[in-house]
């Protein structure tokens, strides 16, 4: 019999040899035999590569609260209630290319997403394991690539070394302060914490500054009126912390 329609490919896989069929055009492949997972791009057939998560949940709520309580954060913010704490692991493809003769690693989401942060990771080489079938994720959802390399591949600067697509281990941890919800990720093997927004530090200084410079430019202002000596002296004073308060504090936050 005759099979319409599109041509299938045979190759091999690239870890046990097992020959396998696909679709021209199809991408991410499992080896029927040994589980392993593979990418086709073109010519190149390539492996996944996955990091192990090397933080817990519970280190990774502890991560959480230290970032929270940081200098620049919002006062009790590091109390915050955690909504929900989500493994995945989050396809990024990371090319190595030849820059002005310099090794460079880029690293790109796999995937369309709103998550802050995954244009950032750093992949430890080292820490990167080959997806096979032994491989086992836990509770952590994979999630699955939907942006193809060619794309990155013509952007990119410098010549071609290598590229693979590696699973990254990541939370998604959305927390409630103050009756908002917000999210971060968390690098799941180094503990960095990425967001986009996170609850502003409150306006009280600001206030505090522009209240006192006020206060005391209107009461340099009522004595000047009766004593003008120091009358002008405290109108001055009084500029002098509210500019200088006003420098302080935009340097400082
Ligand atoms: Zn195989």
């Amino acid at each position: 019999m005759v099979k319409l329609g599109f041509a299938m490919v045979t190759m091999n896989c690239p870890k046990c040899g097992a020959p396998f069929e696909y679709e021209p055009g199809m991408r991410f492949k499992k080896c029927d035999y040994c589980g392993t997972m593979i990418y086709i791009d073109k010519s190149r057939v390539m492996f996944y590569y996955v990091i192990p998560f090397s933080l817990s949940k519970q280190q990774a709520i502890q991560t959480f609260r230290r970032w929270a309580a940081g200098p620049k954060m919002e006062k009790g913010l590091e109390n915050s209630k955690i909504k929900s704490i989500k493994p995945m692991f989050f396809p990024v493809y990371r090319f190595v290319r030849t820059v002005n003769g310099k090794e460079q690693v880029i690293i790109k989401p796999a995937k369309t997403t709103l998550l802050p942060g995954l244009t950032k990771l750093k992949v430890p080489p080292g820490d990167m394991k080959i997806f096979d079938a032994s491989f086992n994720p836990g509770d952590a959802e994979i999630v699955k690539a939907d942006l193809s390399m060619d794309t990155y591949m013509q952007a990119l600067p410098g010549k071609e070394k290598e590229q693979e697509i590696v699973f990254f281990p990541i939370y998604e941890i959305r927390y409630e302060f103050q009756g908002k919800e917000y999210n971060v990720v968390m690098d799941a093997s180094s503990g960095e914490v990425f967001t986009s927004y996170y609850p502003p530090r409150s306006s009280v200084p600001y206030l505090a500054i522009a209240g006192t410079t006020f206060i005391l430019t209107a009461i340099g202002a009522a004595i000047g009126t009766m004593v003008h000596p120091t009358g002008w002296l405290v109108t001055l004073f009084g500029l002098i912390v509210g500019i200088g308060g006003g420098y302080y504090i935009a340097k400082k936050y």
